[in-house]
């Protein structure tokens, strides 16, 4: 970028004709160089940051960097058109995008103009993109779910709503997927969710666009993407133009999921626009405000008190990890700004446990009070049956003569595992994943062998959506969200009844391995 010398020196005439006159607020600049997408024009000297600027042709740029001579401009088009020497107008205005229910549905750029082909958006009003986080006053304690229909999340990692929970994993763990579910399993429930794609691959997004649409989820869903070949700024911009379109939503009193897909596209973006920018790079080249990038993000998700709306933004950040390295910069940095992560782990999903969630280290800071009362009944010792488990079967790879205790503790994690497993876009309603996990919990699991414990998980899961016994069970739980006495002995029998038929149906059933059928029908 090469300020040629006659620019420089008509810029110093001009300062010294104008010397000691008024300052003239000037509303149109001049180029004085142009190049890789990034504009330096001087005469703007009261131009706002983040303004929106207008150069010849139509084409928009983005006023950044202000400093006293000139000003740096990110164009967010075609750059071929613009020369040196061209003017450029300012707008007064910074970069705004529609908010409203007319969005939903639709598929929309980094800026909120409308790319699925199909036409305008009938939307009036309008908000900046960028603006600061609602207050400390504003703001409610996290305490209601938010379900994702996925159990090992919703069992042991649970999110409340207005909470910021991290997916974070290798390339290829699954971490779309768990956003995807997440927003699919809002069906019904009166949610409104913001997918924002930033840097992904447009065949990617379409697919998911077709996934959302065949779940009917489209329908309370829109997805703001600015694909790989968009550029940096447009890309930089994106989750900005997300949020605020879910504010809009959450400050009129309804709650909102907004996944960002994925935060590392997002940096890196903002790495190439600095740099453009000539702002000094810091740690692996990121400029030094990069964790105020995403916190100034993040902040914006909240669950509001009544007085502002009573709302709530409920976000699922994603950040790749490489080689699950979870202490690079911008995973530390978002790991700090969030309210918990779910870990994916590469070694668990090339296993074939999928979803891949570490639930080592996985946490959620919001815990249980975002749980139900009939989940917190049957999963709260579940995280450390497992992380028991875990910690005896590298033990138990070495001694075959383990104590009946060790034998019982890796059998139940095993089927643990097993009951966790869930395979994509099969979510399911929090009550249905309590009697699930009752089976766990009554260990009434022990009685079966682990390759039939997804027959078991299947059974459950029909009869107590399908049988009219099961479904009055199931009714009587969701009235009050919690098991009393008798709803639980019920379930309890009923679940008994499956696994005994599962028992009955094994040919070379070993009772020396599970127990006697007799001693079954006691337990
Ligand atoms: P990328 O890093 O490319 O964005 P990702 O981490 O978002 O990948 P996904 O695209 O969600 O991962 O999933 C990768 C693959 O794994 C997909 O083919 C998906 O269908 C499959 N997959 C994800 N979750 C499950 C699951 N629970 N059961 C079975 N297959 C799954
Ligand atoms: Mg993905």
């Amino acid at each position: 970028m090469s300020i040629k010398l006659n620019q420089i020196s008509e810029v110093i005439k001009q300062q010294i004709q104008n010397y000691g006159s008024k300052v003239i607020k000037s509303e149109e600049g001049v180029v004085l160089s142009i190049g890789d997408g990034v504009a330096t024009v001087s005469g703007l000297e009261d131009v706002m940051n983040g303004e929106l600027l207008m150069f010849p042709g139509g084409v928009a740029g983005m006023a950044m960097n202000l400093e006293e001579s000139a000003v740096g401009v990110v164009i967010m088009g075609d750059t071929s058109k613009i020369v040196q020497g061209d003017k450029v107008k300012r707008t007064k205005e910074v970069v705004k995008t529609v908010v409203g229910d007319a969005l939903l549905g639709r598929v929309v750029n980094g800026i909120g103009h409308p790319i699925d082909g199909l036409g305008e958006i009938n939307a009036t009003k309008t908000l900046p993109v960028e603006r600061i986080a609602t207050g400390v006053m504003s703001r409610k304690s996290v305490d209601q779910p938010m379900e994702t229909g996925i159990v090992s999340i919703d069992a042991l990692i649970p999110i409340g709503k207005g909470q910021r929970e991290l997916i974070i994993g290798d390339r290829q763990t699954g971490k779309t997927t768990i956003a995807v579910d997440a927003i699919i399993n809002q069906k019904g429930k009166n949610v409104k969710c913001v997918y924002v794609a930033i840097g992904q691959k447009e065949s990617t997004v379409t697919q998911i666009v077709e996934r959302l649409r065949k779940a009917e989820a489209l329908e309370y869903t829109v997805i703001v993407t600015a694909s790989a070949s968009e550029s940096a700024p447009i890309q930089y911009i994106t989750p900005y133009t997300g949020v605020t379109i879910a504010e809009e939503w959450m400050f009129s009193g309804q709650d909102v999921l907004i996944v960002y897909d994925d935060l590392s596209k997002h940096a890196q973006a903002y790495r190439t626009l600095s740099l453009l920018l000539r702002r000094p790079p810091g740690r692996e080249a990121y400029p030094g405000d990069v964790f105020y990038l995403h916190s100034r993000l993040l902040e914006r998700s909240a669950r509001v008190t009544q007085e502002f709306g009573g709302g709530s933004i409920t976000a699922l950040p994603i950040i790749e990890t490489l080689a699950g390295d979870i202490s690079a910069y911008i995973p530390t940095n978002v790991i700090s700004i969030t309210d918990g992560q779910i870990f994916l782990s590469e070694k668990l999903f090339n296993s074939n446990i999928r979803p891949a969630v570490d639930t080592g280290l996985s946490v959620s800071r919001v815990g249980s009070s975002a749980q139900i009362k009939a989940m917190k009944q049957v999963a709260s010792t579940l995280k450390l049956e497992l992380a028991q488990y875990y910690e005896l079967q590298a033990f138990s790879k070495f001694g075959s003569d383990l104590d009946e205790n060790t034998r019982a503790i890796l059998s139940q994690g095993e089927k643990i595992v097993e009951i966790l497993r869930q395979p994509e876009g099969k979510t399911l309603d929090q009550v249905i994943q309590t009697f699930v996990l009752m089976a766990i919990n009554e260990r009434l699991v022990k009685w079966i062998p682990v390759e039939k414990v997804e027959t078991l998980k299947l059974a459950i899961i029909k009869f107590f959506r399908k049988d009219p016994t099961g479904i009055k069970i199931a009714d009587e739980v969701r009235a009050s969200n919690s098991f009393n006495d008798s709803t639980k002995q019920a379930a309890i029998t009923e679940i008994k009844k499956l696994v005994k038929k599962i028992i009955t149906s094994i040919p070379d059933y070993n009772p020396l391995e599970f127990g006697k059928i007799e001693d079954y029908d006691k337990f």
